[in-house]
């Protein structure tokens, strides 16, 4: 048995805020972490891969997975559909690995309802200022002007959800996030439910106790 249960790391931000930046920062400062590579309907941005981004589909094919069961949450965002499958995140969790989600709120409201509840870590990302969240939106250069002015209007929706999550973090400074996000793991994988060999070294602690009869 692994020694404990993976975690199930979700972030969420309005679009734009900086979830795919900090995801890729904090997968390689620990590669053990494994991304939830989401189904979905919208068309690839240039340099996106299918399977690595995304599993791109179309309606049918998602609708499918969906009433197969295969998917872990699902929902529509932005007049697309998106979904997390559910056997890779099963398999990686119960062998200890922590899986990481880029999601929106809705989709982290069901992992959170999920029977995987109590390994649930929910981060949310706040932009400095909407001006900020409006100007790395365009920087992104990946999506046309329509596109981005649907995004910033369905970002206070995204917002308005910020207290159902664990943890906060306004993404101002990008270094000084990846930090505070590196911690809150650290921290996270050490709850005492999380480190179920725990119970072993107590046990050993307290023979040792009966044998040098303290
Ligand atoms: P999301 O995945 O939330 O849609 P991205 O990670 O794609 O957002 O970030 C959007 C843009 O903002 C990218 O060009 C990224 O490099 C930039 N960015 C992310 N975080 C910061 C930050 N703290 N400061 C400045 N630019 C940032
Ligand atoms: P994008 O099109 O910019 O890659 O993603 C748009 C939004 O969909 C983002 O808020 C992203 O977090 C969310 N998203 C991506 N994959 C999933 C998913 O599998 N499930 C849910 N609920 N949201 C997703």
């Amino acid at each position: 048995m692994a020694e404990r249960r993976g975690l199930l790391i979700i972030l969420s931000s309005p679009s734009g805020a900086g979830k795919s930046t900090l995801a890729g920062r904090l997968r390689a400062w620990d590669p053990s972490i494994r991304f939830s590579v989401s189904a979905t309907t919208r068309e690839p941005r240039p340099g996106e891969q299918d399977g690595r981004e995304y599993y791109f589909t179309d309606e049918t094919g998602f609708k499918r997975m969906v009433s197969d069961g295969d998917m872990l949450e699902h929902a529509h965002v932005f007049g697309n559909f998106y979904g997390s499958p559910r056997k890779p995140v099963e398999s990686a969790i119960t062998s200890g690995t922590d899986v990481l989600f880029d999601i929106d709120w809705q989709g982290a409201q069901q992992i959170r309802n999920s029977a995987l509840q109590d390994s649930v870590l929910s981060i949310f990302l706040l932009p400095p200022s909407i001006a900020e969240l409006h100007r790395r939106l365009i920087s992104r250069a990946q999506d046309d002007p329509d596109t981005v002015e649907r995004r910033m209007k369905r970002s206070w929706d995204e917002i308005s959800h910020w207290d159902s999550y664990d943890y906060v973090l306004v993404n101002d400074d990008l270094d000084e996030t990846e930090e505070r996000l590196k911690t809150i793991v650290t921290a996270e994988r050490l709850r005492r439910p999380r480190q179920p060999g725990l119970t072993d070294v107590v046990r050993r602690l307290q023979r040792e106790y009966e044998e040098t009869a303290l």
